[in-house]
């Protein structure tokens, strides 16, 4: 039998994916103790065992580009500071154009990540042939190579994350869902499990697609919506790919596992948006996207298609810090790139959370930005 919940906890996470578990890491590191995390649902249930595993630094737009460089440095040191091997693999994030418009976006984000640091470059004819030689060259107008780039699977970093805060006294409860908040009219003060009540000095909502709901509660506006989006896996063939692949006008990614599984999908919203069914037509685009860029695709297999969700905002870019209307309420939410950004996300709200620190790679992300800088123009997601 599980011990009973606690009645305080200093910190209570809202959601086990990957977001929660990164911020649950990051505050252990940093001294914080009393972490409680709680999610609705089973291990990995959520999107953070549902997408494709794409990891990249660079995009088009400086405060994109800035927070996915903390990203990838965070990945290269997560195996050793977990204690864990997270299968990060560096194999690069190649981005692909086939219209004059991308292409321009692509040149105008090099500027952007050469200021910033990030290896990239647009590659050459020769250089295509060499790095992807069975792609369809007929489509591709510049690919633009992000060395960096790459992938690590979902298992190996969500065993990690938990293995890593359960060694170090976390307390996660699965199956166990918040069904509302209590508040003073300035601060956050308590979480409640049905009837059951945990008084907390801090609550961080990681809540996915569910960060709406969690908002209502508090009776606080939040910006964004709940996202569906689907994915699939082919079965394993020789090696076709060898760095994970966005295409920038197909709103495709994807990438070949070592096993040879061709993984990705299309990041095509699709309605209804709070669901986990799949549509064979979302299904038939995907593979007809696949194998206009990459023919030989066509020898092989569908294995699997599954849906997942997501919470979006309005300008797809991530929801990061504290709510500006009530203390002790944070958010990690707006997350379509969410699991590339939770190293990220959880170094820099526990830097915030514990030592009062908001660094100006999050400041951009603030949630009230609509009303105040304005939303985050980013032209190199692959979304629609
Ligand atoms: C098909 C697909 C492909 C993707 N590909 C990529 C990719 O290649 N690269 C990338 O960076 N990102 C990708 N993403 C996005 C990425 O998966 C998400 O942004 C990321 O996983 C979000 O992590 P999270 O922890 O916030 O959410 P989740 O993993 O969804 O976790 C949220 C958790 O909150 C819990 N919860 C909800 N409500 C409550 C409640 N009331 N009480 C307690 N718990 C609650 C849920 O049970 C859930 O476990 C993809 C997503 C999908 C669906």
């Amino acid at each position: 039998m599980s011990k009973p919940l606690p009645k305080h906890a200093s910190v209570v996470i809202i959601g086990g994916g990957i977001q929660g578990l990164a911020i649950a890491f990051n505050l252990v590191e940093q001294g914080q103790r009393d972490i409680l995390v709680l999610d609705a649902g089973y291990w990995q249930g959520g999107a953070s065992g549902r997408n494709g595993t794409l990891i990249r630094p660079g995009f088009a737009s400086e405060a994109w580009t800035e927070l996915f460089v903390l990203t990838v440095k965070e990945w290269e040191s997560w195996s050793k500071r977990l204690g864990e091997n997270v299968m990060f693999t560096q194999r690069g994030y190649s981005v692909v154009a086939e219209t004059e418009k991308s292409e321009a976006m692509l040149l105008a984000g090099l500027k952007v990540q050469k200021r910033l640091g990030v290896k990239s470059s647009m590659l050459s004819r020769r250089e295509i042939d060499d790095l992807l030689p069975a792609i369809n060259k007929s489509r591709v107008r510049a690919v633009q190579h992000q060395p960096e780039g790459g992938v690590a699977p979902h298992h190996a970093v969500m065993k990690g994350l938990l293995a890593f805060c359960q060694r170090n006294d976390v307390d996660i409860r699965y199956r166990t869902k918040i069904t509302g908040l209590e508040r003073t009219p300035a601060r956050m003060s308590a979480v409640l499990v049905g009837e059951h009540r945990i008084e907390a000095d801090c609550v961080v909502s990681c809540a996915g697609p569910n960060n709406p709901d969690i908002a209502a509660m508090a009776a606080v506006p939040l910006n964004g919506f709940g996202m569906r989006i689907e994915a699939m896996a082919l079965e394993p063939t020789r090696p076709l790919i060898k760095p994970a692949i966005a295409l920038i006008d197909g709103l495709a990614y994807f990438h070949q596992t070592s096993r040879g599984e061709v993984v990705g999908g299309t990041e095509v919203p699709e309605m209804p948006r709070m669901s986990l069914q799949v549509d064979v037509p979302v299904m038939a685009n995907m593979a007809k996207v696949y194998l206009d860029m990459f023919p030989q695709l066509g020898e092989v297999r569908i294995l699997r298609h599954w849906a997942g969700q997501f919470h979006a905002s309005t300008d797809y870019a991530p929801l990061l810090g504290e709510h500006p209307d009530l203390k002790d309420l944070w958010f990690s939410a707006g997350w379509s790139y969410g699991f590339a950004g939770a190293p990220a996300a959880g170094k820099l709200l526990a830097d915030a959370i514990v030592k009062g620190r908001i660094d100006h790679r999050m400041k951009p992300f603030a949630l009230d930005r609509f009303d105040k800088t304005g939303p985050i123009i980013e032209g190199g997601i692959v979304l629609a």
